[in-house]
């Protein structure tokens, strides 16, 4: 059964006005009575108001997350309930794909396509993934010198986790967190990106439903700089998991301090995809297409400095160039629709400030470079562009623009392009596309960053660990290397004599 537009605004869910905030298993308001407005970004309509949480509100989730660590049924569940319960979160979310599908299109303006079909689907993969892992989470017995001692370790939860996410892809990155987070035992205070609220709390009611015990996961929307702010600096949470911006993470590892949380942060890039002349041209070119433009370029891994080398280069530029005007724009929930809107007026703003600076410092749009010409379209939409004329130090190449924008930039040989891709404070992802073993294996140990896609491109799996280089971030989610993250390790010493 489909569900529409229709569907959604006549929900339950969207009919509370506002949007409430989950705290200790209660539905509440804020505490001040506030609200925001959330925003249809195809067309700049107000979507939902939603309950704005502040300090007083994180911590109230603090408390309510302490206590069900502390005490209350969560301790005191076994691996295999844990399992459980993060398992039929899965089923629940597959059963309403498609409202939670459209919902994430309505907020976010991503294609439905793909909402349907990728983030979704992936989202209950991931607790199912991470389902397994309750029962996994093993110790070391040690072989230490010293007679008669039998040491081992245990495994335990870090405490109470602060999760911040932001607003590309919102329901996937709440379930980056929130998995690992609950298969390890922890406790959790969600604040979803104020830009995109809706679907971490509907995420909410299915994880009540799912019978999570009260308190296990708090649900908190707010501005970043008030509710993101006072979870961070929050003396009794033990943990803070973020992803977003560079700028942002840095603050908040500096406003962590205090007590000394746990940081890990999954931050900006400008990711490298080279095309070398031995690769499957058609493929590559698609690839690249993929690489920049899928989500409206809002990906931290954006494909966004293409080096391609100078033999193939026009040949490379011109075909991304017809497949980028082929792509259709659209609305949102238009199921053709290849690329939406991007999410936000302030985000228009700073993609299309980017672009108007390119074109200032000499670069030449080969296509794109503007609002799409068609006055259906009165959301925040952007044309897919493409770059060529770019030098590696101009602001385009070396900046972050999360958005369609592509800089194309010609190289001559392996070693000048695995520096020049490098050249950058962050290191995130990169691409190679190259039909020569060798050379794929060797550029790919070159590049500094924490994930490398050959011959493709945006892949990802809940049992592949992903994670930044340099400014791009620490720490690693998905796979096992995310459990260090969320456990810390106790070793027990037994004097057997
Ligand atoms: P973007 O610039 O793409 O919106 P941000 O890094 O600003 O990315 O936002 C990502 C997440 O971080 C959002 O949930 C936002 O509310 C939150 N955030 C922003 N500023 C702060 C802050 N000072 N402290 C804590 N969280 C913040």
């Amino acid at each position: 059964m489909t569900t529409h537009v229709t569907d959604i605004a006549q929900s339950a869910f969207l009919q509370q006005q506002p949007v409430k905030m989950l705290i200790g298993g209660q539905w509440v308001n804020s505490a001040s009575g506030k609200t925001f407005e959330t925003f249809n970004p195809s067309t700049g309509e107000v979507l939902a108001k939603v309950a704005e949480g502040d300090a007083e509100d994180i911590n109230r989730a603090v408390v309510a997350a302490r206590k069900a660590f502390e005490s209350g049924p969560w301790p005191k569940l076994t691996p295999s309930q844990r399992g459980r319960l993060l398992w039929k979160l899965a089923d629940l979310i597959e059963k309403h794909v498609d409202e939670l599908a459209l919902l994430e299109t309505l907020d976010n303006g991503k294609p439905i396509k793909y909402s349907k079909a990728a983030d979704i689907p992936l989202t209950a993969d991931h607790f199912r993934y991470f389902a397994g892992w309750a029962t996994k989470l093993e110790g070391d017995t040690i072989p230490v010198s010293i007679p008669n001692m039998f040491t081992y370790t245990l495994r335990e939860p870090v405490g109470v986790v602060g999760q911040i996410i932001p607003w590309n892809f919102p329901i996937q990155m709440a379930a980056w967190k929130l998995a690992p987070a609950l298969a390890c035992g922890n406790t959790v205070i969600l604040k979803p990106a104020e830009q995109t609220p809706l679907t971490a709390l509907r995420l909410g009611e299915l994880i009540s439903e799912a019978g999570f015990p009260d308190g296990v996961v708090n649900i908190v929307a707010g501005f970043g700089e008030t509710a993101g702010a006072a979870l961070v600096a929050h003396p009794d949470v033990d943990k803070i998991a973020f992803t977003g911006s560079t700028e942002v993470g840095k603050k908040i590892l500096q406003a962590s301090a205090g007590n000394l949380k746990r940081v890990t942060l999954e931050l900006g890039g400008k990711s490298p995809n080279i095309i070398f002349p031995d690769a499957d041209l058609k493929f590559a070119v698609r690839g690249a297409m993929n690489a920049i433009f899928f989500n409206q370029g809002q990906i931290c891994t954006a494909g966004s400095r293409l080096f391609v080398h100078k033999s193939v280069y026009d040949q490379v530029v011109s075909g991304l160039s017809d497949l980028a005007k082929g792509m259709k724009i659209g609305l949102g929930v238009d199921p053709t629709t290849d690329l939406g809107p991007l999410v936000s007026q302030e985000q228009w703003e700073r993609v299309t400030g980017y672009i108007e600076t390119g074109k200032r410092e000499g670069a030449n749009a080969t296509t794109g470079g503007a609002r799409p010409d068609n006055e259906q379209l009165k959301g925040y939409f952007v044309q897919p562009t493409v770059f060529d004329n770019v030098s590696d130090e101009m602001t385009i190449a070396r900046e972050e623009i999360f958005g369609p924008v592509v800089t194309a930039l010609p190289f001559e040989d392996v070693e000048e392009v695995a520096a020049r891709a490098n050249k950058s404070i962050y290191g995130l992802a990169a691409g190679v596309w190259t039909s020569d073993v060798k050379k794929a294996h060797k550029t790919a140990a070159a590049l500094k960053a924490g994930v490398v896609w050959i011959n493709t491109y945006n892949q990802f799996d809940a049992a592949a660990p992903f994670g930044g280089y340099k400014q791009s971030g620490y720490g690693r989610e998905m796979g096992h290397a995310v459990l260090d993250a969320y456990t810390q390790t106790k070793t027990v010493w037994v004097n057997l004599r």
